[in-house]
């Protein structure tokens, strides 16, 4: 069986040879196991944080290891009390074919759902990320102008929908003419900036005309310094993601920008709240699936993945995915 395992840590952008797949055995369960074969594999910016050494809000994958991620499997063989063999689960198994589990953090699906793949886009990981973050930190109301970059990604895409559900003006950040198009005309975007554009601070000022009452930030780096001077009185802004830094490679030598951002946070009372999506599944998750479920029911949400064809292009699609590459949320069909 295959597994893609982290060959050696980047110190910029991941590269192939930071990766090695590998050929294992197919393992056996011991006692109260099971063994999970791998069907979908989530790929997520996260990852590239995981790749570094030292401390994060969790652990980095150690070199040698399986690359680690969120996954739709299938239970094998089962000596476990609670899973039966054809089970259908979402895991957290990481980058390779089979898994042993002991059934700790394994969430059994429904088998006969339609698209268990959106189990970690839409109504998943990201989904919920989109969800919490828009409406828990951010608070839209009716009227509002809601911002948000990587406007075609996994939680990109929710947080435009969800403004729009809830009355706001949604502009998108996007690379590229096509994920702009894409936002408007399928996400239903008012409108979405291409941020390689030579005048994108202009065109975002241009595209809100009332100012930024939400900037939901995935991505730090010039789109953050071009939503920064628009924010008005009261705006509020959900730190989710800095994925324009997470190499550690693009960030300026200076000036120092800090005295701007925080004199702009004072005088215009701006609240900026990071947060880690692992720490509200507890309270909000119930809520996220019945509301997003019921939305989804009534056709008002759109979701687009794009999706790889076997374990062994993970890698590559994982770099294409830091880069803009991707066209909507990643996953790795890894077994069938
Ligand atoms: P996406 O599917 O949106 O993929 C990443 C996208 O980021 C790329 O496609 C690209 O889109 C954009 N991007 C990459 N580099 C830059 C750059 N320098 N400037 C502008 N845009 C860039 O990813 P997700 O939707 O899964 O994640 C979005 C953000 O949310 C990430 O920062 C991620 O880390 C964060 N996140 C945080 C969580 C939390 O708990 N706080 C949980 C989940 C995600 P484009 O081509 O359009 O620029």
């Amino acid at each position: 069986s295959q597994r893609v395992v982290l060959a050696q840590r980047p110190s910029g952008a991941p590269t192939l040879e930071h990766f090695r797949v590998e050929e294992a055995s197919v393992p056996a369960p011991g006692p109260g196991q099971m063994r999970l074969k791998t069907l979908y594999l989530s790929l997520d910016p996260y990852m590239r944080l995981r790749m570094n050494d030292g401390p994060s809000y969790a652990d980095p994958v150690g070199i040698g290891e399986p690359m680690c991620g969120g996954t739709v499997c299938r239970v094998e063989t089962s000596n476990h009390a609670r899973f039966k063999e054809g089970d259908l689960v979402l895991a957290f198994t990481g980058w390779q074919q089979y898994a042993i589990s002991d059934g700790v953090g394994v969430n059994r699906l429904d088998r006969d759902m339609p698209h268990p793949s959106w189990t970690l886009g839409l109504l998943g990981m990201p989904g919920f990320t989109a969800y919490y973050g828009l409406l828990k930190i951010g608070e839209p109301k009716a009227g509002e102008t809601v911002v948000v970059g990587a406007a075609t990604g996994g939680v990109g895409a929710v947080v435009g929908q969800i403004a729009k559900l809830r009355g706001c003006r949604a502009v998108g950040i996007a690379g590229g003419a096509k994920k702009c198009r894409h936002a408007v005309e399928e996400l239903g975007f008012d409108v979405c900036i291409d941020h390689h554009a030579p005048d994108f601070k202009a065109q975002l000022k241009a595209a809100c005309p009332k100012g930024i009452d939400v900037y939901f930030e995935n991505v730090g780096g010039a789109v953050l310094e071009a939503a920064l001077p628009l924010l008005n009185v009261g705006a509020r802004v959900p730190l989710c993601g800095l994925i324009a830094w997470y190499d550690g490679q693009n960030i300026a030598p200076g000036p120092d920008r800090t005295p701007a951002l925080l004199s702009t946070m004072l005088v215009r009372q701006i609240k900026i709240q990071g947060f880690v999506i692992i720490d509200y599944y507890e309270r909000y998750y119930a809520e996220f699936l019945a509301e997003m479920g019921a939305w989804l029911a009534q056709g008002k949400l759109r979701f687009t993945e794009h999706v790889i064809e076997g374990l062994e292009h993970s890698p590559q699609a994982f770099i294409d995915l830091l880069r803009g590459d991707n066209f909507g949320k990643v996953v790795v069909r890894v077994s069938t």
